[in-house]
């Protein structure tokens, strides 16, 4: 009997190392357009480590696991049209998953691009698991979106294509079970890029394991009317050949056969037999034509196609002008050959023919140039472009894109790995309110791939996410300016609105006991007297102030009459209230505060919160203690105050001519960039009567946000300056900059009795 030992020896490890050594030379061979010899030397490094790696390794089949490497980056080059770039990450994929080879190995060897390459692609499950439940287009989307570098899925469907041409070696039902995951996930995926062949043979591939009768019946008899296709075929084409080669026409013409995988869902999807499917054939004209004249040439071999066949004009599409969402370009068409079949007509340039086949990648080459310029970074970086600058006429592809690459949402995963969508932005709260209520409730913060992060922290593709609760933790108001999701604030607002009731209960029961201790009556007129001395919104409001401790309870005891009733006007410490009430009183309703003049006596000043400038719209609002305060209608704080104190509101307006300098205050938002803040202050410094008090910038990710303090004389002259600043190369917005809230909540806390 032969124990593993003398198996083992049986295998002629000298012959094996040729082969290996003659399928990577066959590699080279493929991949050496456009490639320098600082490429050449990095792809037989990657060739070596990888051999290194794998090297106890074998198969399922039993040859050496080095061969799918080799293979996979074969494919890459020589199907996909990719570079050097590509093929390394091809021969180092599985090393960082399956041998002691670590991602900062790689790095440090092949350098950074390729390290996320590989990152990309160890992060793609092999297998995905059956029983999570997520949608298959969320899948392809997430594959799609994990990595901003194209060549992860690309090297991915490499990958799993080599694997679906060697599943032979496995056993049944893991046969079965990638052969349906390629169907669901990677042939779709594949048809997305454009990348036709790949997409059929995948396609055929899962056929072939997964319904074989279907399959070889199909194949069968394909082989067995070859024959008589091919007879059809030529006599159909002959005078169109002749007629082309007359013209002088550079051309090849290509029968196409329909596919195994497209016959049968064809004869699902219509319910007819192989026969009838068949029946429809389909010819390819590729010209050689120049860019230039690849649509007028076309269309010229139309007509010559339909002076010889009638054709159906239901059955023209015209991809050329207006190509497909994943870059095809053809012109099809269909006519009635003599022998009364349909002959479908298709008609393309080479350069056409090269995208259907090997994708639109393959048109933008994908080819690192020698100067080091990446052709394919700038592919992407194109998109990106169009993208950020959705004015542009941008194509039906880039449209596609962006659902795909940078659409609206991101695809994160819990600490054990499944999957899940949030919208753009999403924080790690909203992240804990997606997992769970509670856990929303509680979190205090998050493990970010490992990295610990505030609440705040936005999520990005590929982002594995471990939320970190306590059970101390409550949520607040701030809570809610953080979070994206329409879940997680509605679950905030809820908690807040109970805590609130929680507490306005405890003060309820707090005044309660008070009123009773200084025989005041628990009446809800005494209530209202209470709530309205304070200007308090709502009672609920009352008595969290209550709870809170903000009220100073123990002066209620000699601010009552005999019958407990309240009687607040009457202390000397409510004088603040009487000051308002003596402006109101001065006021008529129809008064205008003109603001320059002496109106009836009163003291008015200038809103902090808003900043107003002669030529704004504003209004007076009666404070409690410093007389009338200005604003402008589009200050924060306007829409409180006129809604909620209306009857301290009122019209007020400018003196036409009033010669003072007002501050101002500006945020500008833009791009960093060097001396931006020189030319910022030299427009300032240019201007007339401006005089500038504070200034400050803050950059962060390449964005500055400026905020300026300036006097100017009035709004016009303020809009002047900010012109100015609009055209400065790098600002990005100018706008007035409130301070929101800031004065009625000064107000509401200082004044107690
Ligand atoms: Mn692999």
């Amino acid at each position: 009997m032969k124990n593993e030992n003398s198996i083992h020896s049986e295998i002629d490890l000298e012959k094996e190392r040729k082969e290996i050594l003659y399928a990577f030379k066959n590699l080279l061979k493929v991949s050496k357009d456009a490639r320098t010899k600082e490429e050449t030397r990095m792809i037989r490094k990657a060739f070596d480590v990888a051999v290194e790696a794998h090297k106890d390794m074998r198969r399922k089949s039993g040859e050496p696991y080095i061969y799918h490497p080799i293979a996979v980056a074969r494919i890459c080059a020589e199907e996909m049209g990719l570079g050097s770039t590509a093929v390394i990450c091809a021969l180092l994929h599985d090393t960082v998953e399956d041998t002691y080879i670590t991602l900062e190995d790689i790095e440090e060897l092949f350098g950074e691009r390729v390290r996320s390459i590989i990152d990309g692609l160890t992060k793609i499950p092999e297998v995905f698991n059956e029983s999570a439940s997520i949608q298959a287009e969320n899948f392809r989307k997430m594959i799609l979106t994990i990595s901003d570098d194209l060549r992860v899925v690309l090297i991915k469907l490499a990958d799993r294509l080599h694997n679906m041409r060697t599943l032979g070696s496995m056993r049944h039902d893991k046969q079965l079970k990638i052969a349906s995951e390629t169907n669901f996930l990677y042939a779709p995926l594949a048809h997305r890029l454009g990348l036709y062949s790949i997409k059929s043979e995948l396609e055929d591939l899962c056929l072939f394991y997964m319904n074989p009768e279907v399959y070889q019946e199909i194949e069968g008899k394909l082989k067995k009317t070859k024959a008589v296709r091919q007879r059809f075929i030529r006599r159909f084409i002959h005078p169109i050949k002749e007629a082309l080669e007359h013209e002088g026409y550079v051309f090849e013409i290509k029968a196409r056969t329909k596919s195994v995988s497209s016959i049968w869902r064809k004869m699902q999807s219509k319910q007819i037999p192989f026969e009838e499917v068949f029946d429809l054939f389909a010819i390819r004209i590729i010209l050689d034509s120049p860019e230039e004249l690849e649509k007028p040439d076309a269309w010229r071999v139309y007509s010559i196609v339909t002076d010889y066949y009638q054709p159906n004009p239901n059955r023209l599409r015209d991809w050329i002008s207006t190509p497909r969402a994943n870059g095809y370009e053809s012109l099809h068409t269909t006519v009635m050959s003599p022998q009364g079949k349909w002959v479908e007509v298709q008609i393309r340039s080479k350069r056409m023919d090269k995208i259907a086949e090997k994708g639109l990648a393959a048109h933008y080459n994908y080819k690192e140039s020698k100067n080091g310029d990446n052709k394919f970074d700038r592919w992407i970086s194109e998109i990106r472009d169009l993208l950020d600058n959705p004015s542009q006429d941008a194509m039906d592809f880039v449209n596609e894109f962006k659902l795909n690459l940078f659409n609206d949402e991101i695809f994160v995963f819990t600490p054990k790995g499944e999957l899940r969508v949030l919208p753009t932005g999403a924080t790690t709260l909203d992240f804990a309110f997606d997992i769970h209520t509670d856990i929303g409730l509680t979190c205090i913060g998050a493990k970010v791939n490992n990295k610990l992060v505030p609440l705040s922290h936005q999520l990005k593709n590929g982002h594995q996410v471990d939320i970190i609760t306590s059970d101390k933790q409550k949520p607040n108001e701030e809570w809610l300016k953080f979070c994206v999701t329409a879940r997680a604030k509605q679950k905030i607002k809820a908690a807040l609105n109970e805590e609130r009731k929680m507490i306005a209960e405890d003060g309820k029961q707090i005044l309660k006991r008070k009123f009773k201790q200084f025989n005041v009556k628990f009446t809800d007129s005494n209530l209202t007297t209470l709530q309205e001395h304070f200007s308090i919104f709502s009672l609920q409001d009352l008595f969290i102030r209550v709870a809170k401790g903000k009220m100073e309870l123990n002066r209620l005891r000699t601010l009552r009459n005999d019958d407990g009733v309240l009687i607040l006007d009457k202390d000397t410490n409510s004088k603040l209230i009487k000051d308002a009430r003596i402006i109101k009183n001065k006021i008529n309703k129809k008064d205008v505060l003109v603001i320059g003049d002496n109106f009836n006596g009163i003291d008015y000043s200038f809103a902090r919160c808003c900043s107003p400038l002669p030529g704004d719209q504003v209004f007076g609002f009666i404070t409690l203690k410093e007389g009338v305060k200005i604003h402008r209608t589009t200050c924060p704080n306007a829409e409180n105050l006129m809604s909620k104190m209306a009857d301290r509101c009122i019209n007020a307006k400018w003196k036409t001519k009033e010669v003072k300098e007002h501050l101002a205050k500006l945020r500008l938002i833009g791009i960093d960039d060097v001396g931006i803040v020189n030319k910022i202050t030299q427009v300032i410094s240019f201007q007339h009567h401006v005089n500038m008090r504070y200034i400050s910038f803050e950059s962060k990710d390449g964005i500055f946000e400026g905020k300026i303090e300036v006097y100017v004389l009035d709004k016009l002259h303020l809009d002047q300056l900010v012109s100015k600043f609009e055209i400065l190369e790098g600002v990005k917005r100018v706008e007035r900059w409130d301070e929101a809230k800031e004065e009625v909540l000064e107000e509401e806390e200082d004044n107690l009795p």
